[in-house]
């Protein structure tokens, strides 16, 4: 491997220098902001190019534009470090479920903030259009497999269960907390669902949230349309790997592809840094391992999913089915345990584009280098047993694409949030919430890094890295 060092200005990023022309793409009217003396020179740098560290990107952007300070080669600049592209990890292939209220106590605020964010965001990017926006309505239940198999299509509800002899498995009528996500009670009037026809089983599951509280994005569209916007207020873009960060000089160290050689091979370059934030997903303990020595309790959380596209075109319904697949006593005594070969607790999000997303899978390989190895990793068996249990509830559709990527989790399986230390910040372990948490948690961010932490728009006193037992390094 060659390494060289280089410069700033060598770098092959992508930068939008001109104030100028941010003006002329903001079409803004007054003048262009010029440094504001209250606000001394940083350099943000935000290591992952997920929809955490774009959102991060956005709203640090923005408070900056709002408070006058000049983002560019002379003052502040902000940059996102990706290892490889944007969205490229989870935040590229989750399900974009979004919820204002299904989290824990901790990030329950968090929760209400991001989903009137998300709201407000819609309205100005117009995200109805360019990124799948749209409120939704969400449904579970729990199928009795044989039910399934004899296509009978019942919906195994806790009346149903009741009146069945011989069944002393306990059920309840809305679906259990699937492991990775905690669904509300049914609300009081369960209504019919308006689903296509070649969904039998489920025609008539409890309601478990409605418009006011579900919605659903692109997650993919999403964080790139918000890149877009990033780069629009002056953020800069470099492609490299975090590697070292030397305190004194506030240099990064990074590797990147070699892009002006053409050679594909690694060069080593540095980036001004006087600021760091981690929001590396999965991959942020390794880093903050790696460039600071401070240990974050974490893990992760594997996740195949499969994409359709229905033989009939047209606009998915605006609904999310959280089914669980059980297979009863009564089926148990004659025949084999299906439900083992299947993904037992399928989510399906129907989208806008007519196509239909199916997770619920968590399993999968360990945690790779990067996001550039998963592709090659995912595993066969586990699209198969997604795949067997939609063929079970009848929907239809070619599988158009297949997908595997890892949430992050932090062992209280609640994100982390805040300062790790001086001029150092954390937001991760946002687990299966990460796409409806992302907006609260980019504006949250840029509160606390523009030190305003008396002021925060949402409570995180639960998220903070003490409450993790991390130890703050002032
Ligand atoms: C199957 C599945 C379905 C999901 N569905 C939903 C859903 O419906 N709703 C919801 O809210 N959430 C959902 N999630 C969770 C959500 O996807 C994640 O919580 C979220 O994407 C995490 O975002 P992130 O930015 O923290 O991490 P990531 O998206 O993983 O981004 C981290 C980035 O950091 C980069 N990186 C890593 N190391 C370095 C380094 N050293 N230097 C530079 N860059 C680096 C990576 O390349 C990557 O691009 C789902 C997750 C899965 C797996």
């Amino acid at each position: 491997m060659t390494t060289k060092d280089d410069s700033d200005e060598m770098l092959g990023y992508s930068i939008l220098k001109s104030r100028k022309l941010i003006k002329a793409i903001l079409s803004m009217s007054d003048d262009i902001p010029t440094s504001n003396s209250s606000e001394t020179k940083r350099n943000i740098v935000i290591i992952g190019g997920g929809i955490i560290g774009v959102c991060a990107a956005y709203y640090l952007a923005k408070a900056l534009w709002e408070k006058n300070v000049d983002i560019s080669e002379s003052g502040t600049t902000i940059t996102i470090l990706e290892a490889n592209d944007i969205a490229s990890g989870a935040s590229g292939k989750a399900g974009g479920f979004l919820a204002k209220d299904w989290h824990s106590r901790e990030s329950a605020s968090l929760g209400r903030l991001s989903f009137e964010l998300h709201t407000s965001l819609a309205q100005s990017l117009g995200g109805k259009d360019v990124y799948g926006y749209r409120r939704v309505s969400s449904f579970g239940g729990v199928v009795d497999v044989e039910d399934l198999s004899s296509g009978v299509g019942k919906q195994s509800n806790l009346e149903d269960q009741k009146q069945d002899e011989g069944i002393n498995t306990h059920i309840v009528n809305v679906p259990r907390a699937t492991p990775t996500r905690t669904h509300p009670s049914a609300l009081d009037t369960p209504i019919e669902l308006d689903l296509p026809t070649w969904i039998r089983a489920a025609d008539s599951f409890p309601l478990v949230a409605d418009e006011e509280t579900t919605a659903q994005v692109h997650p993919y569209l999403f964080t790139q349309v918000l890149f877009k916007e990033c780069l629009k207020l002056g953020v800069r873009y470099a492609q490299g790997h975090a590697l070292k960060w030397n305190r004194d000089g506030g240099l990064l160290g990074i590797i990147s592809p070699d892009v002006s050689a053409n050679s594909g091979m690694e060069t080593k370059k540095t980036l001004s840094a006087t600021t760091l934030i981690i929001a590396a997903g999965p991959w942020s303990g390794r880093v903050a391992n790696e460039l600071l020595e401070i240990d974050i309790p974490m893990t992760y959380l594997p996740g195949h999913s499969i994409i359709l596209q229905p033989p009939t075109p047209g606009q998915g319904p605006a609904h999310s089915v959280f089914v669980e697949i059980r297979q009863l006593a009564r089926s148990l005594n004659n025949k084999e345990a299906v439900h083992e070969n299947i993904t037992q607790t399928p989510e399906i999000f129907f989208r806008p584009d007519g196509t239909i997303y199916v997770a619920g899978e968590n399993t999968g390989p360990p945690l790779p280098d990067g996001t550039k190895e998963v592709n090659d990793i995912i595993d066969p068996e586990s699209i198969a047993k997604l795949q067997r249990s939609i063929q079970l509830l009848g929907v239809q559709g070619e599988q158009i694409q297949k997908q595997l990527c890892y949430r992050p989790l932090t062992r209280r399986r609640i994100p982390i949030i805040g300062k790790l230390g001086k001029e150092v910040y954390i937001a991760t372990g946002h687990g299966p919430w990460g796409i409806s948490l992302g907006p609260g948690t980019g504006k949250i961010l840029s509160e606390l890094v523009l030190d305003e932490p008396n002021s925060l728009s949402a409570d995180i006193f639960g998220l903070e890295p003490r409450a993790h037992g991390v130890a703050v390094k002032e």
